[in-house]
């Protein structure tokens, strides 16, 4: 018995990283998992298998979040195999670093596509499903730099700030629907996203400092998290943002 068997939960930028993680520990509480990616390649394909290792359904769905038609084209073709939506977990995003005068008009419109704009699409177009499912979770993936500033990039942290209200807003207007939404705000995490930056040393020891844990987050302690908002166990939650940081923003 799993805290989500036969639920059926779409997690976008899943091919790899947090995402992946989520992807992957939802499964194995039962889920039936579609990944999405806007990359199509032997690793998405490889995500969606290891799910299906697990004895539940695992489907990729390709595309870009961050258009309508991207957004439609992913939950036309989750719906075709698995035929409703009870868990969406909006993780897909971009970083682009840069201080307010190095950064290009194009860059700021890229990164609040992606990290904004594609959480508003995947909600917009995901809650008619969830409503006539009689409910669901809606979990999105903002990050500490949501919550406080950020010295290597404002627009990123604009991006995810808006993903923090965009939460709220969105629980108290489905709230009496059955729908919740709830937002995670990860630290430093080791992925793909953060690699280079954490392969300069000085960079690596300095957060490990900050951090009051004392170590750099992994995508499964993001996954416990994201677990909680996505099963029934979490049903007196909504409107709220879990913290992941290993302290590093309590300070
Ligand atoms: P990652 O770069 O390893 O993975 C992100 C995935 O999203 C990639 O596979 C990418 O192809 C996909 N993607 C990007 N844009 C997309 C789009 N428009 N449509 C579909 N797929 C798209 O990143 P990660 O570190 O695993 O981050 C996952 C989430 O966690 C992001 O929202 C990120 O902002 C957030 N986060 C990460 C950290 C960290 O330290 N890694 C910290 C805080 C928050």
């Amino acid at each position: 018995m799993g805290l989500l068997d036969g639920k059926k939960a779409l997690i976008t930028g899943a091919r790899k990283g947090i995402g992946r993680g989520i992807a992957l520990t939802l499964a194995n509480e039962g889920a039936d998992v579609g990944v999405n990616d806007i990359v199509d390649d032997e690793v998405s394909q490889r995500a969606a298998e290891l799910i299906s290792k697990r004895g539940v359904k695992g489907t990729f769905h390709a595309g870009d979040v961050s258009s309508v038609s991207g957004i439609n084209a992913v939950i036309d073709s989750f719906l075709e195999e698995h035929g409703q939506i009870d868990i969406l977990v909006n993780n897909a995003a971009i970083s682009i670093n840069g201080d307010i005068e190095s950064f290009s008009e194009e860059d700021w419109d890229r990164i609040m596509a992606s990290n904004a704009k594609g959480v508003f699409l995947g909600m917009k177009y995901a809650i008619p499903e969830m409503r006539n499912a009689g409910g669901g979770s809606i979990i999105n993936i903002s990050s500490v730099a949501g919550l406080v500033g950020n010295h290597i990039s404002a627009a990123y942290s604009a991006s995810k700030g808006a993903v923090r209200l965009l939460t709220k807003s969105t629980a108290i207007q489905y709230a009496k629907e059955g729908i919740r939404c709830n937002s995670v705000h990860p630290g430093t995490i080791e992925t793909p996203m953060t690699a280079d930056m954490l392969a300069d040393q000085q960079y690596r020891q300095d957060r490990m400092e900050r951090t009051p844990l004392g170590r750099l987050g992994t995508a499964q302690d993001v996954a416990y998290g994201v677990l909680y908002l996505a099963s029934d166990e979490s049903s007196f939650v909504t409107g709220s943002e879990l913290v992941i940081d290993g302290g590093f923003s309590a300070q």
